[in-house]
């Protein structure tokens, strides 16, 4: 037969007792191959092993009974309903089996069979099941039943396809085929982990003999998930191009940060930055994702990098997501460089054409040594002289396109992306699995702690109060709206009286920055100057906005997220955030890390309308949780890693089997095997690795998912 054809290749059509109509059917659940079906996994499992006699059966329960047919019997019910009965025992015990509407079992069924019978016992009455799965016993089939006596598979369906006849497809296609499938695993690894090999893990996942043996075929399963996807991470890596900068002289580059900083590093800092310097200095891209939490000082660790690159006479670019962050870099590297003579220009979006274009030049020139901007810079436009250093701020606000786009600017430049806030390991392995990863634990000094309180609608007014001091003292506050303006779904409609939690919760005052803003400014604090900052304040406002609060001369800054990152105002004590509910707990620890930067204490209250069970454990989490990288875990496990992400970087591949968070240590382990392998045998051209190989070729879904 076609035994030399690749399972892969081999169309599903040639499995037994499928024809080309079933064939097209399954192609609507993702099945075109012998290979899919095999992979075409049991979504649940029900336990069929037991077969009891008759006098056993347990009412309430669903289970397997064997027995004969002593009496059959079809009628018809006044209503026209087809009734079709059969009396199952043996000698000591009765079941019924009834069915409605299935004349065809009369042809079927006869007294004197024996029969297993599949069901529930009605709860109370005489023994009886409704609608039983059942298998004749007549010795005709000499294999065994897919269905009774065994772990039975239940499989994502789909129209005309039946559970049974996909049973039936999936053991004839186990049966020829499961020892056709080249291993992924290589046997050293195997055996080193105590995997089954793939023929078990087929018939096992699909047809179990046990538990136990179900368990160990998944497990299996899962690891050549992440073991492949490991693999395209390692020879990503090591495929990585030779070439690009050694950059020299970073001991003397520190000296100078260390004598313009007024500050100490920290020994996170001092680590980040010297395993930085060690990838810069080799002669091949650095390719590095620095992770810390929010205020650990991770600009710095960023400034050493450009500095260190326009020292060695090259160019570097920094790239934030918004504006204002684009300008507070620009204003602390422009004070510490400047002096040392590097020239740094900023280039954004709300900038007069004519200078946009002379920054350009500068940038083409090799006058600017530095360009820190926005989006702006991926233009197709903007070009550099000698582009060595790209560091791109809070990666997750730029999509992997984005972020491509801006290193490509340069030829091999080495590259630092830094995250906003902690990613869970598991996450990082994943989608930066091919980076080197740098940690920074730790906190500058003499940062204030922040206290976090949250608590419900109903007491804004001693929140307001709080501010009032606070605002009093000569400190300032920032309020968080989820919203710009409320919406038309935002208003309290007829069920807003039904008490709906979710509609309480969506007050349209307290959901949008407007409004707050008008009914703050004129009924609550009419004493202090209060200003609103968001996505649609014109870009010509901003920057005076945002300088009036650097400066103190705006007491309350209304806003909504766009304050999440990066703003630095070590005066502001205070951060209401309404709708805490609205946000993942990251988001949430992100914003309160924009307070806590000065010398007082400060407090941060969480509003939360919502009194649901899942919304006060998140509320409790993240007032009793200070590190950011807890927050994270806590946050990947409530959320799941989709949402944990956002959509912007949902580059995340589409696990089948594994389960990020379930199964971190399976996905350590395979990580290590991959990276093995990958380093004895970049090109997989050992035969034992052959089948390896082959798999790692059509996983091109993983193009999209990997970080650059
Ligand atoms: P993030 O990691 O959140 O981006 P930043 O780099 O913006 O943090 O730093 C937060 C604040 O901490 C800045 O005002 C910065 O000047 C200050 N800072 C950074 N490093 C230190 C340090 N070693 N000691 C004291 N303050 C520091
Ligand atoms: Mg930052």
């Amino acid at each position: 037969m076609q035994a030399k054809k690749c399972i892969r290749d081999m169309p599903v059509r040639y499995v037994k007792g499928v024809g080309p109509a079933k064939a097209a059917l399954f192609e609507k659940l993702g099945v075109s191959t012998v290979y899919d079906l095999l992979y075409h996994l049991p979504r649940r499992y029900e336990d069929r092993t037991r077969v009891v006699t008759p006098s056993q059966v347990e009412p309430g329960k669903p289970q397997a009974v064997r027995g004969k047919v002593l009496k059959r019997s079809g009628f018809k019910a006044r209503t026209g309903t087809g009734i079709f009965e059969i009396t199952v025992g043996d000698g000591k015990g009765k079941v019924y089996a009834v069915w409605y509407n299935q004349p065809f079992l009369s042809k079927v069924l006869s007294v004197g069979q024996d029969i297993v019978l599949y069901g529930v016992v009605e709860p109370s009455g005489r023994p009886q099941m409704t609608h039983p799965h059942f298998e004749i016993e007549d010795g005709s089939r000499p294999e065994e039943s897919l269905e009774i006596g065994r772990i039975v598979p239940f499989y994502p369906l789909t129209e005309k396809v039946s559970q049974r006849e996909l049973r039936r497809a999936v053991n004839s296609a186990v049966k020829c085929y499961a020892s056709q499938g080249k291993d992924p695993i290589p046997t050293r690894i195997r055996a080193r982990r105590h995997l089954v090999d793939l023929k078990f893990a087929v018939e096992n996942i699909h047809f179990p003999r046990s538990f136990e043996n179900l368990s160990r075929a998944h497990r299996r399963f899962v690891f050549e998930e992440f073991f492949i996807l490991q693999v395209i991470m390692a020879r990503r890596r090591k495929n990585r191009k030779k070439g690009g900068v050694s950059h020299t002289g970073g001991d003397s580059v520190l000296n100078d940060l260390v004598n313009l900083f007024p500050f100490e590093l920290t020994p996170g800092q001092r680590k980040c930055i010297f395993e930085v310097e060690r990838d810069m200095a080799a002669p091949k891209p650095m390719y590095r994702l620095l992770q810390g939490d929010v205020g650990s000082g991770k600009t710095v660790v960023a400034m050493f990098a450009v500095l260190l690159s326009c020292r060695n006479g090259h160019q570097g670019v920094v790239m934030a997501p918004t504006e204002i962050l684009a300008r507070q870099h620009y204003v602390s590297m422009s004070k510490v460089f400047m002096p040392l003579g590097v020239n740094v220009r900023l280039l954004v979006g709300s900038m007069d054409p004519g200078d946009r274009e002379k920054i350009r030049q500068e940038a083409s020139n090799g006058e600017a040594d530095v360009i820190i901007g926005t989006h702006s810079l991926i233009q197709q436009s903007v070009e550099f002289k000698d582009l060595a250093i790209a560091v791109i701020d809070e990666q997750h606000k730029f999509g992997v396109e984005q972020r491509k786009k801006l290193i490509r600017k340069g030829k091999l430049p080495d590259t630092l992306v830094m995250t906003a806030t902690p990613i869970p390991r598991s996450l990082v392995l994943t989608l930066f699995g091919d980076m080197d990863i740098s940690v920074m634990k730790d906190k500058p000094m003499g940062r204030q702690e922040v206290l976090t309180y949250w608590t419900s609608g109903d007491k804004r007014e001693e929140v307001y109060s709080l501010i009032r001091d606070e605002v009093g003292n000569g400190r300032q506050a920032f309020i968080v709206c989820p919203r710009i303006k409320a919406g038309p779904e935002d208003s309290p409609g007829p069920e807003a009286s039904l008490g709906g939690v979710e509609r309480r919760a969506k007050d349209p005052l307290t959901l949008s920055a407007e409004n707050m803003y008008s009914y703050l400014k004129k009924d609550i604090f009419p004493e202090f100057n209060i200003a609103m900052l968001h996505g649609r304040t014109p870009v010509s406002e901003r920057e005076s906005i945002m300088k009036g609060f650097v400066e103190g001369r705006i007491d309350i800054l209304v806003a909504t997220t766009m304050i999440e990152v990066g703003v630095d105002v070590p005066n502001v004590s205070v951060m209401l955030v309404e709708h805490a509910q609205m946000y993942g707990l990251s988001q949430l620890h992100q914003l309160r890390g924009r307070i806590g930067r000065g010398k007082h204490v400060s407090y941060c209250v969480l509003v939360s309308g919502d009194d649901s069970e899942s919304s006060r454990q998140r509320m409790e989490a993240i007032t009793s949780m200070e590190d950011g990288f807890s927050i994270a875990e806590k946050d990947l496990d409530i959320r799941g890693p989709g949402e944990f992400l956002g959509t912007r970087q949902s580059g995340l591949p589409e696990l089948r089997f594994g389960d990020l968070v379930r199964d971190f240590a399976v996905m350590e382990d395979a990580r290590k095997d991959a990276f093995e392998i990958v380093a004895e045998d970049p090109e997989l051209l050992d035969p034992r690795n052959a089948a390896v190989r082959e798999r790692v070729k059509d996983f091109r879904e993983c193009d999209r998912v990997v970080s650059l």
